[in-house]
């Protein structure tokens, strides 16, 4: 039995799953949290967001992020990746500025506007 906080939304349940019964979730307010539960154990996954160097004259860093999951596992990879990258603005929102980062079939997007 492994023990998880629910991260779907902001109530936070107290998860239970149950590996050994088909990963059956106990403790989960709605249908997401079981769902959640199950894959944290057998397919874990994360939303990426950091930011990355801009060439710009209005500011340093552009926020950005992971336009689709990543393997959790492949977290630090990915940042590592990032700290390799400078933009040149200007750079509109949703601009890719890796494609198909490390072949994970998931893009490095822009998260906010950036005029020269
Ligand atoms: S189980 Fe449902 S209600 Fe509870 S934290 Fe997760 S998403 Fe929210």
């Amino acid at each position: 039995m492994t023990e998880l906080i629910c991260i779907v939304c902001p109530k936070g349940c107290h998860l239970k799953v149950d590996e050994e019964n088909g990963y059956k979730v106990t403790g989960n307010g709605c249908p997401r949290g079981a769902a959640y539960g199950e894959k944290e154990l057998v397919n874990p996954t994360r939303v990426i967001t950091s930011t990355v160097k801009v060439d710009s004259e209005t500011t340093r860093r552009v926020p950005v992020k992971t336009n689709g999951d990543i393997p959790k596992g492949k977290i630090y990879d990915i940042m590592e990746e990032l700290t390799k990258v400078t933009v040149q603005a200007p750079i509109r929102v949703g601009d890719v500025i890796i494609a198909d980062v490390l072949g994970l079939g998931v893009d490095i997007v822009a998260a906010k506007k950036v005029s020269e």
